[in-house]
């Protein structure tokens, strides 16, 4: 066989195993491992590792946040995703009050399609539970949108409980997968009342808003209601020792419950509140906040143990000098959120596995096939299987990087675009070199060089490949 392109000496890191053998493409399909193979084109991986394409399927690029737009684009978001390692993304559909889920999903897609350096697919959310919007959910799954978000808190976004049982209800019906942001709506509104009487909105008492139990008494009920009508429920961002325990629960009991955590609540803690310059603190204001040691310590152990399924980056690109500095005097004003599409895998790999907390599999279990699985992408994404799509990175273990967002020759400047990192100045070990889209080189020495934008919408199936 012939094939288009081989790729030698490496290791091939999949969740199961560690394996020596080079690889074959096909077109744009892996289509042999082994030894002695031939192709057109050989590349040499020196040694490197060489793992799936990383699948992302929490983040927020080019993004409406009221009347404002996240810093980024969706061209350059996802290039930043690539050179991170990232080839698959899935975004949100966030309709407008009133607008039909199929009309808000050819926008969206018009939007992304000539934007796209890597692939995507998309999630629905669901901001009502009206007889209208959940009849739309069927000719959505149709269209390959398969995974419903929902908000238990947020203005023009929060459902109720009955909301969001009529919702459960709907996804479930038509299998689908219902993603829940549970954060405690009363408890939240509540505490920022309080904090306004007093006087206290500096930067520094955001956490204050929104202790621990503002999100495990949500994902709590969330598990609950999910319960009731059987839906399959991926809970993101979760933060605390107490959210897991829930998770932990549910699963026992042979639930479909999936719990996701960021690479922001693993590496970063709430010491960011204190630091004496509110720029700083400001620049760490996301929702649920940072959290304490304990609770980072109880996330690396669930996803070790399983208890956690999943990564995502949950990025959020909002300048930091012109959209988030509006919250130095009210932290109410800053808007949430923190970039980080493009460092998930090191900081993984840098935290997790260099530091001894989880194993080379798990990382790529967690980053790469987990989420391919629970999002119906898998065995084309997150994996390398013949046929499945050569999505590669060549992971350089030896390179050890300082992470900046701004030009300076020392230091390994990040592709997003925005004004700030989050890991400004963090040193992390391990960093892809070269990374191929379907057997494309889209990135090489660390830069991406695909002049043209190569990503492709991936419709997906209804059903649960677990
Ligand atoms: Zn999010």
């Amino acid at each position: 066989m012939q094939a288009d392109l081989v790729i030698r000496n490496e290791k091939l890191v999949t969740a199961e195993a560690v394996i020596e053998a080079d690889l074959a493409v096909v077109d744009g399909k892996l289509a042999a491992f082994g030894n002695g193979l031939n192709a057109k084109q050989v590349w040499d991986a020196q040694g490197c590792l060489v793992l799936p394409g990383g699948v992302d399927v929490h983040v927020h690029p080019q993004m409406r946040y009221g009347s404002q737009t996240t810093a980024d684009t969706w061209y350059s978001a996802s290039r930043a995703a690539a050179c991170g390692g990232t080839t698959t993304l899935i975004d949100f559909v966030e309709p407008r009050p009133a607008q039909s889920l199929i009309e808000a999903l050819d926008e969206r897609l018009d939007l992304i399609r000539p934007q796209a350096y890597v692939d995507f697919s998309l999630h629905m959310t669901l901001n009502s539970a009206a007889e209208d919007v959940l009849g739309e959910i069927p000719p959505i799954i149709e269209r390959g949108v398969t995974s419903f978000k929902m908000y238990t808190t947020y203005a023009g976004f929060a459902l109720s409980d009955e909301s969001l049982l009529a919702a459960l209800e709907a996804i479930q019906r038509a299998g689908g997968l219902a993603l829940v942001h549970a954060e405690n709506d009363a408890i939240l509104q509540w505490r920022l009342n309080k904090l306004r009487d007093a006087g206290t909105t500096a930067p520094r008492h955001y956490p204050l808003s929104r202790p621990p139990d503002c999100e495990s008494e949500a994902v709590h009920r969330t598990i609950l209601l999910a319960h009731q009508t059987g839906t399959p429920l991926y809970l993101v961002h979760l933060t605390t020792a107490a959210s897991i325990r829930e998770v932990e629960y549910a699963r026992s009991q042979g639930w479909q419950v999936f719990g996701e955590t960021c690479p922001h609540y693993l590496v970063l803690d709430d010491s960011r509140y204190a630091s004496p310059n509110p720029l700083d603190v400001i620049a760490a204001v996301c929702a649920p906040p940072l959290r304490s040691r304990s609770d980072q310590s109880a996330l690396w152990h669930a996803l070790e143990t399983g208890s956690l399924q999943s990564i995502g980056s949950d990025h959020c690109a909002f300048s930091l000098y012109r959209q988030k500095a509006t919250g130095l005097e009210n932290f109410v004003d800053c808007p949430p959120g923190l970039p980080g599409i493009e460092a998930r895998l090191s900081l993984i790999y840098t935290y997790g596995v260099c530091s001894g907390k989880i194993s080379l599999n798990r990382w790529v279990d967690l980053c790469c096939t987990q989420p391919a699985r629970l999002f119906g992408l898998f065995p084309q994404k997150g994996t390398l299987q013949v046929g499945s799509d050569a999505d590669l990175v060549i992971f350089d273990p030896h390179l050890t990087l300082k992470l900046t967002s701004h030009v300076d020759g020392a230091s390994y400047c990040l592709h997003e675009e925005v004004d700030y990192t989050p890991y400004e100045g963090l040193e992390v070990s391990g960093w892809p070199a070269t990374v191929f889209l379907r057997g494309k080189p889209i990135v090489h020495r660390r830069q991406p060089i695909q002049p043209y934008t190569l990503g492709r919408f991936l419709p997906r199936q209804p059903h649960l490949v677990l």
